[in-house]
């Protein structure tokens, strides 16, 4: 296989039609300034919704009308244990089941009513496998039914942070995780009006598990913090996180666009190591750039044509046999696939791997050009040919095996050695080796465990990833 790596200090690329539109991301709060009492988690809608479900409430059920305000009651069925919600024609009924047998509908002649609370103010509900604090809001939209655990603000985040951050990890950490969420929940009501709920249950907003995955440790990083949130300009900051900087943040201008005060690049001095490795072939990304409505033809040239402030790339750029695409900040990982691309602080090299012949066993990385893992190295190093000739090669162009490259991967932690190198790969495959995991804008949990570690606050902590805020 030939390939073809190019690298470029300046570029002048003439006529390129940027066909990019990156997501509107709101990086501002809708409605910053006040706490609602209680919060409204969809848990079942949109296609993901089945045509009926079925809920449990140990020691009885009430019918009302919920909101963020909280709970009024109409009816109450203290013998009522199981309810099966339907739509019937277009209207939602609600089935219940007594503890004798006994069916009786809930709701007849009830039209405002839109919640069931368990009977005990304390009760919980059991829906699937998982058990919820608070009750249930149902709507339909659309047709289909909505079901959504409306609760006390604090209690959803009981149910937030094992999910997003292992009760395992230290004190302060979950204590930053706590007052993160609970800025994220205020900043982000809403989320999801159009079906009649604030946030969702999966990583889209923050993921939540309910009762079922609360803990001791859990529970007390958020009485711990009861009611506090971080504070810019008297506003609730939505607090983004993530799991790993790669050694430094990134300007939420540069991942979204954007100016945000508290969302600004950070050399990140406590991110731990965190590096990733991704191979496509050219017919794979013209594939993924066609279903995402880039048509280039044929990729024959992937280049890197910015990097940003943190080193981060800023644009990429495919060139085809039918033209020529350039994917701007986010818009990178959302096209090439997120889970796949962990972060846009990478460079890139070809795909095949150079098997060395001493170690047929090792896998080698073809170790790329932007990020110089080789700092700790002499400036000039040799390479020696087969014949025993020695020729002076420049430390960026080493291709390090994976022996190595797992101490050099250490060494590239804080993020000081990424370069502003750019990038051109033809040849029919390419290679992205990065660090870090995430969006990259604010505070990185790998980051926040690690300053938890060493004995910082989640004051502390908070105020090392949010630039100028106050915690309230
Ligand atoms: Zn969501």
């Amino acid at each position: 296989m030939e390939f073809t790596v190019k690298r470029f200090l300046s570029i002048a690329i003439a006529c390129i039609v940027i066909i990019t539109a990156y997501a509107a991301f709101s990086v501002s709060c809708a409605d910053a300034s006040t706490m609602p009492e209680y919060i409204r988690i969809g848990l079942k809608y949109g296609s993901s919704s089945a045509g009926e479900y079925e809920m449990t409430f140990d020691g009885g059920v009430r019918l009302g009308m919920g909101s963020n305000e909280g709970f009024t009651e109409l009816t109450a069925f203290p013998d009522v244990n199981r309810v099966l919600i339907r739509l019937e024609s277009g209207n939602i009924q609600l089935i219940g089941t007594k503890n004798s047998g006994e069916t009786v509908i809930l709701n007849e002649g009830q039209t405002n009513a839109n919640c069931l609370m368990p009977y005990d103010n304390d009760g919980l509900v059991g829906f699937g496998s998982s058990q919820y604090r608070g009750g249930i809001l149902f709507n339909s939209t659309s047709g289909k039914l909505t079901i959504i655990n409306l609760l006390p603000v604090e209690e959803y985040l009981y149910g937030v942070i094992n999910a997003e951050l292992s009760k395992s990890y230290p004190e302060e950490a979950l204590k930053a995780q706590a007052v993160a969420a609970r800025s994220y929940a205020v900043c982000n009501l809403g989320n999801h009006k159009s079906y009649g709920f604030d946030l969702c249950a999966t990583t889209h907003c923050q993921v939540y598990k309910g009762y079922t995955d609360e803990y001791p440790e859990t529970v007390h990083a958020v009485d711990a913090t009861r009611g506090e949130t971080i504070q810019y300009n008297g506003e609730t900051v939505n607090a983004f996180f993530y799991k790993n900087s790669g050694g430094y943040t990134q300007d939420s201008q540069d991942v979204w666009g954007g100016n945000v005060g508290y969302l600004k690049a950070v050399k990140d001095e406590y991110s731990p190591a965190y590096s990733w490795s991704q191979s496509f072939t050219f017919a794979e990304l013209s594939s993924k750039l066609a279903s995402a409505g880039y048509n280039v033809g044929n990729v024959t040239t992937v280049s890197i044509t910015k990097r940003n402030q943190s080193g981060a790339v800023e644009t990429l750029q495919f060139t085809g046999t039918g033209g020529t695409a350039v994917l701007q900040k986010d818009k990178i990982r959302s096209v090439l696939g997120s889970s796949l691309i962990k972060s846009t602080m990478f460079s890139m090299g070809e795909a095949e791997t150079v098997q060395p012949s001493e170690d047929k066993t090792s896998t080698a990385y073809g170790f790329s050009k932007g990020i110089n893992r080789a700092a700790e190295l002499p400036e000039t190093i040799y390479a020696v040919n087969k014949n025993g000739a020695a020729s002076p090669i420049a430390v960026k162009d080493v291709y390090v095996h994976n022996g190595k490259t797992t101490k050099l991967q250490q060494q590239a932690s804080g993020g000081s050695q990424i370069s502003n190198t750019l990038e051109s790969v033809s040849g029919g495959n390419v290679t992205f080796t990065g660090l870090g995991y995430g969006h990259g804008v604010g505070m990185p949990q790998d980051s926040a465990v690690e300053m938890a570690k060493k004995g910082f606050t989640y004051e502390d902590i908070l105020k090392y990833y949010y630039t100028d805020i106050s915690i309230h």
